[in-house]
């Protein structure tokens, strides 16, 4: 009715877009938010799509790094400022952490499960939370981080830190036990291309343990388009258990339940793989015979 027409994003498939999940072409509008709305803090309207073939939620088309405020960098002062406007850490939440731990501490107490000693890979490690805990247990902790201010912060500890994204990192071949991502795969462009660096760096019989917003749980059903695990225009992919399980498939890992399999209740999905112990230490790019199909590059 008013002059603030919505201007409806064309469809990704009409631009040559193809699902990194499946390769489908089908995708389906779930929410967009114009210029201007709420919950869009980006200079371009934002929208999110389901490919009809998988279940794979995509934002397309992804800003780039100057239509975010500060850049897109999640640590700077600006946007931990906006955290706290759209509620990302609520009292409620802090009460939980008080009782139960806080949620790194209940990630890292399942990952010592998984894995309790050796080479620990916190990706996404931000200020360091995670990578504190495994100092206690494992060898060698090292972090990647893309934010310059964490990988600062962290380094002063004494990490290693490589700053910069996962796909910009040389990590050596076969060389972790564990592998931890959390909150780090529903930002990244190719989720199983991702999953395949990690199981390139991880020794046979590695876990590679990620905790990701639940797509279609719970709190997305109560909260639609104003659910903050859409973390409107940062979340560049969002998951159910099938389709975060798919990827970890096609990556070359094998599924596990332990140390916890993720529950219908659940808003977060805490997904483990393993490094198959059979598989060689490296997949590189001469040995394709049990490298996962397009792994090779
Ligand atoms: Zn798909």
């Amino acid at each position: 009715m008013g002059e603030s027409e919505t201007t409806l994003q064309p469809n990704p498939a009409s631009r040559g877009v193809a699902c990194k999940l499946c390769g489908g072409s089908h995708f389906k509008l779930r929410h967009e938010w114009p210029v201007g709305d709420y919950w869009n803090q980006t200079t371009i309207p934002l929208a999110l799509w389901d490919c009809e073939d998988c279940g794979l939620c995509i934002l397309d088309p992804v800003p780039k790094a100057e239509e975010y405020p500060d850049g897109g960098d999640w640590h700077s002062p600006k946007l931990r400022n906006l955290a706290r406007k759209y509620r990302f850490k609520t009292w409620k939440r802090a009460l939980f952490d008080r009782l139960f731990g806080s949620k790194k501490q209940r990630f890292y107490r399942q990952c010592k499960q998984a894995v309790s000693s050796g080479s620990f890979l916190d990706v996404g490690c931000g200020t360091g939370e995670l990578m504190d805990l495994a100092a206690k247990d494992f060898d060698e902790v090292v972090g990647v981080e893309p934010s310059s201010r964490a990988a600062a912060v962290t380094r002063q500890k004494g990490y290693t830190v490589h700053e910069g994204l996962l796909e910009d990192v040389a990590l050596e071949p076969g060389h972790y036990d564990m592998i931890a991502m959390d909150a780090v795969i529903e930002h990244v462009l190719d989720p199983v291309a991702i999953m395949r660096q990690c199981y390139d760096a991880l020794k046979p019989g590695g876990y590679l343990g990620m905790v990701t917003v639940k797509l279609d749980g719970p709190a997305n059903r109560y909260r639609g388009s104003g659910w903050n695990g859409y973390r409107h225009g940062w979340h560049t992919v969002l998951f159910n258990e099938a389709t975060l399980q798919a990827c970890l498939d096609k990556a070359g890992f094998e599924y596990v339940r332990r140390p916890r399999r993720a529950r219908p209740l659940d808003d977060i999905l805490i997904l483990w793989g393993r490094k198959p112990l059979s598989a060689p230490v490296s997949i590189g790019s001469q040995d394709t015979t049990t490298a996962p199909v397009g792994a090779a590059a």
